[in-house]
């Protein structure tokens, strides 16, 4: 089977022809620039191939992919009948959405529905869908939604201590996101532990972070609430902050509340504390330098980590297992080892040698560790492509 996974921002759009069940992948590639003037880069194995084509919508940007992939020289398909179905990230599914579905005309309606909760995602990835269906009415579409993973989560987790009539009339909540993520590490996780019963903390460490309390496979409890925003600071955004903080500013510096919610996003996190950079690997450099922003950047993460898993062990009752996926929690030694070093009171136990590795499925933690700790890379592509071999296959 061929899925072809999109993942559709504001003005890129990326793709992979994947088969679910082995998890290869044919061709990659991305699509930038779009309403601007469009460039293609796409990658067949170790070969890579930048076309500039126009793209004055999302539809010049699918119809530019679905050329390429069946290109008699740069493609890997003969014919567009040979995608089976087009499995799509879509941002937010608020309430609506407790798991991945097939696009049918409600689909479509409730994802609108979605997007005063979603505003810069969901038109974009509306866009990826309705591009597809106009250019391979056909092929059934899936959405898979970054939110559905977490609805499993228990009101006293998800609902906010604020008057009843925002959730109630506003759907006013925590949602949480990076869900395809932890889906596809809880997953994964419970086939390397093998063992359907028991309780993980996932750590997504990426530009964006976030954490993630699940038991027997369910989620309940994470770090983002409405907005990605939420939780433990991350490159750019905040994290957690008193409200006040923007009542105050907007107050002093005659900001709007857009204006001070976009430095709180884009102007914050470890960029703004080291002042240096919001990527792990500059403040590591800065860090090896002896400069003390970057030393307090990287130990604000760690300790805001650190408190998140405390707290969600309490939350749990206790844990199993510790997870570290995504860009730093993947390719972090160093950071692991920090963030567990805070961890010890609780038996957690790394083995450092075995810490010592980037990218790679492993187990971590030392043999009398009360906590198994692993490392286990992400794959939302392939979570998004399987859902969807599953939707339609059952559909069938
Ligand atoms: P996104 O949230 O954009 O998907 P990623 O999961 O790709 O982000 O993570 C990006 C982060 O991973 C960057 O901050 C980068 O510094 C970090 N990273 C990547 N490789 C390394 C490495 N070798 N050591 C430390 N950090 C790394």
């Amino acid at each position: 089977m061929n899925v072809l996974v999109i993942n559709a921002g504001s003005s890129s759009l990326k793709y992979q022809l994947m088969n679910p069940e082995t998890g290869d992948v044919s061709a990659k590639g991305l699509c930038e620039r779009i309403y601007i003037d469009g460039r293609l880069t796409h990658k067949v194995g170790d070969n890579k191939i930048v076309k500039d084509i126009p793209m004055p919508s999302h539809s010049e940007a699918i119809s530019a992919v679905l050329n390429i992939l069946v290109d008699p020289v740069d493609g890997v398909i003969k014919s567009v009948d040979e995608i089976d179905a087009v499995g799509h990230r879509v941002l937010h599914g608020g309430m609506e959405f407790s798991d991945s579905c097939i696009v049918d005309d409600s689909v479509i309606a409730a994802i609108k529905k979605c997007i005063p909760l979603g505003p810069l995602h969901n038109p974009a990835n509306l866009m990826g869908i309705e591009a597809c269906q106009a250019v391979m009415p056909k092929t059934p579409q899936v959405a898979v939604f970054d939110t559905a993973f977490h609805m499993t989560m228990p009101p006293k987790a998800y609902r906010y201590a604020i008057p009843t009539e925002y959730y109630e009339n506003d759907d006013i909540r925590r949602y949480g996101f990076h869900g395809t993520s932890h889906k596809y590490v809880a997953k994964r996780t419970a086939e390397l532990v093998g063992k359907k019963e028991f309780k993980m903390i996932n750590c997504h460490l990426g530009n964006g972070s976030s954490l993630c309390a699940i038991k027997d496979g369910k989620c309940q409890d994470t770090s983002m609430g409405l907005s990605p925003l939420a939780g433990v600071p991350m490159g750019t955004r905040s994290g957690d902050i008193d409200a006040c903080v923007v009542q105050f500013i907007c107050n002093k510096y005659g900001m709007s509340v857009d204006e001070c919610l976009n430095m709180l996003n884009k102007k914050s996190g470890v960029l703004a504390l080291s002042g240096v950079s919001s990527d792990f690997r500059d403040l590591e450099a800065g860090e090896a330098n002896g400069d003390e922003n970057c030393v307090l950047a990287l130990q604000k993460f760690f300790y805001e980590v650190a408190k998140y898993i405390g707290s969600y062990a309490a939350a749990l009752n206790g844990v199993d297992v510790i997870t570290f996926t995504a860009g730093v929690g993947e390719n972090g030694p160093s950071t692991r080892a920090a963030i567990c070093s805070y961890l010890e009171f609780m038996g957690v136990k790394l083995d450092p040698e075995a810490n010592n590795c980037r990218g790679k499925e492993r187990l971590i933690s030392a043999p009398d560790s009360k906590v198994q700790v692993w490392v286990v890379p992400t794959n939302e592509e392939l979570m998004i492509a399987q859902d969807t071999a599953e939707l339609v296959n059952a559909a069938k």
